[in-house]
Parts: C-alpha cells; structure tokens; sequence
C-alpha cells in the first residue's frame, strides 16, 4: 500500500510543505511540474477546480479549525483506468499549521477505462450537460447521477472519445459534509 499523500497549509491555504508521496502520486499522475518549488507557497485553491468544491473543502478546513477536530471524509479519485477509493482526514492546526492527509483506501481496474474532459459548464444545456462529483466521482446524467461503472448501460460511451464533464458536488456528498459539518459546528471553540 502506497504511503498517505500530506500537504500542509497556513491559515491563508497557502502550501507550506507537501511530502513524499505527493512527488510520487504527482509523477505516476503526469504531473511532474509540481515539485516543491512548484507548489510551496501557492494557494491550495489553485489546485481545485470547480466553486462548488472549492467551496467544499473550504468549508472543511474553517470547520476543522473553528473545532478543534480532525474531519475525516471518504472520497474518490479514479485515473481513467483505476477505481480509487481515498480517504481524506484533516487535522486541526499546530501552531497554525494545517496538515490534510490522503490515504488510498483500496485499488482497481475500472473494466471500461474513460477518459474525462473538463468543459466549462453551460447553463443554457445543463439537460445534456454531464456533471461529475469531484468529491465521489458520481457522473449526473439527465438529472440523476450514476456510478462511472454504470456509463455503459447509460449509452454514453462512445468508443475511446473522451467525455465532456463540468465539475461540482452531487447531492449525496453535500448533504454528508453539511451533516458533518453541523457535528463540528457544535464543538466549536471561540
Ligand atoms: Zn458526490
């Protein structure tokens, strides 16, 4: 099992360290570019796309801070051909230090790769428009939403064209960290 990936970042979310594993995970990624240099000081949030989930992990890291309390959430981060089951655990602050810590839960083979291609989302065809939960990776599809697993049945595959999703929070996940968040509300200190 590969080591947790940790990065740590200051009250303001800028990156103060990331360790190890983050150079691989980055590596087998294709994202050789984000070496240390790359990434110390530069905000966290450079790194999330979507405003729903930067707005999601933002208000993580607040609860997390306001609490006192490590927040730990299940989460996924498949590669095209690879189901991903992650786990997130956000640490309360030392010394103003916040450590976040990604730990891959359990590996393998999706049995129909997909290759995903981020679009910006359209609001005049959000009918046809794929989103994709970048928290579970849950794909919503003509308003309901759908394990990746399941494209197939769905019709949506077709041959090795990628598919064009937005990205954002499915339902399911928003209520879990609201629900979460409600907990962490009621240890708040201060
Ligand atoms: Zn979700």
């Amino acid at each position: 099992m590969h080591a947790a990936v940790e990065i740590t970042v200051d009250a303001s979310n800028l990156i103060c360290a990331v360790n190890t594993a983050w150079h691989r995970f980055a590596r087998e990624n294709g994202c050789e570019h984000l070496t240390d240099e790359a990434v110390v000081g530069r905000c966290l949030f450079d790194y999330i796309e979507g405003g729903a989930t930067r707005i999601f992990v933002e208000t993580m890291l607040h609860a997390v801070r306001h609490s006192q309390t490590p927040l730990v959430c299940a989460y996924r981060c498949d590669s095209p051909d690879l189901r991903r089951d992650m786990e997130m655990t956000l640490y309360p602050p030392v010394s103003g230090l916040l450590r976040m810590q990604h730990r891959l839960v359990r590996e393998r083979p999706l049995i129909t790769p997909v290759v995903f291609n981020r679009v910006p989302e359209n609001r005049y065809a959000c009918a046809e428009q794929v989103k994709r939960c970048s928290h579970c990776n849950a794909l919503r599809v003509r308003w309901s939403w759908h394990d990746v697993e399941q494209l197939e049945e769905l019709g949506l595959r077709s041959g090795e064209n990628p598919l064009d999703v937005y990205y954002g929070v499915c339902d399911r996940c928003h209520d879990e960290l609201a629900s979460k968040i409600e907990m962490l509300g009621q240890l708040c200190v201060g």
